[in-house]
């Protein structure tokens, strides 16, 4: 079973009516249970996705809960409680298990404002700093619009640094499709991501990094940094390991869409195309017509 408390839900229900009140707010309620070493694990749902879960050995809060079932077979291993769901968009493998685990074990449940996220609680837009319940540590919520038009990242400030938890927007050295937004309106959101310290871990929500470092690849045949990256990615993954996080300095080392102002990334592009990309967001245009051209077969 996953305990709760009285004083759980007392805080629960404080801290949800804080949020909707406004958007900016610090909680002062430290929970003495609290052992002060935070833990990011993943939990594995269907084929490719990330569940992942935040927690100081009491508290629980998890990211994108697409299925309910493994997460709490984790939460009721690890004896944990959940104090809260963070949503970043709305498809189903990120958000299909919000009903079933809030029934299980009430939590608020934040997500974007304008997009269908069942059992939300929270309307967030970006811009919003918050409190994570029961962990008592500040979150930072960024608009990111592109994969889809609401879609939101979290910026947890963890004692170890920052932790980024940017669902299908940016990827370990891709970035995802672009189904509700433009071209322009994706670049500029992976654009923001990139200004955060080199040193933040990138949480996305799949396992997708082999498959996107062999089209990195093809972009930049000779960039050391991508290949040294890629033996490493493929020694983790033989090893059954995952290859996320990984940080924002390898990223701006080797993900393509954090590198379409590096001449050879440019060059590449209009090779490719034919067109005569000059500037960073007609680069990246392409190049994300490229990926999907790339593995069709795929669907991000
Ligand atoms: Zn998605």
């Amino acid at each position: 079973m996953v305990r709760r408390t009285r004083r759980w839900r007392a805080r629960s229900a404080f801290a949800l009516k804080k949020v909707s009140k406004q958007a900016t707010m610090h909680f002062s309620m430290i929970d003495k249970r609290s052992t002060g070493v935070f833990r990011i694990i993943p939990v594995c749902a269907f084929a490719d996705n990330f569940i992942w879960l935040i927690h100081d050995g009491r508290h629980a809060v998890a990211v994108d809960v697409g299925d309910a079932t493994p997460l709490l077979e984790r939460l009721d291993a690890l004896n944990l409680t959940l104090s809260a769901v963070l949503c970043t968009h709305h498809h189903a493998d990120h958000v299909g298990g919000n009903a079933a685990l809030v029934a299980r074990c009430p939590a608020p449940v934040y997500g974007p404002e304008n997009e269908r996220i069942p059992a939300r609680t929270v309307p967030l837009r970006g811009g919003e700093t918050l409190v994570l319940p029961g962990l008592e540590i500040p979150c930072r919520v960024l608009a990111v619009p592109g994969h889809t038009l609401g879609h939101l990242a979290y910026a947890i400030e963890t004692p170890e640094g920052t932790a980024l938890f940017c669902g299908d927007a940016l990827f370990s050295a891709g970035c995802g499709r672009i189904f509700e937004g433009t071209a322009a309106m994706m670049w500029q959101s992976l654009s923001a991501l990139a200004t955060l310290p080199e040193t933040t871990r990138i949480y996305c929500g799949h396992e997708y990094t082999l498959s996107n470092l062999r089209f990195a690849r093809a972009v930049e045949p000779d960039n050391a940094a991508l290949i040294a990256r890629e033996a490493a990615v493929r020694a983790l993954r033989e090893a059954g390991k995952p290859s996320v996080p990984s940080t924002l300095a390898e990223e701006r080392a080797t993900n393509p869409f954090l590198r379409v102002d590096v001449p050879a990334v440019q060059a590449a592009v209009r090779a490719y195309s034919g067109l005569p990309c000059v500037t960073a967001p007609e680069t990246f245009a392409v190049l994300r017509t490229w990926r999907d051209d790339f593995i069709d077969t795929v669907m991000y």
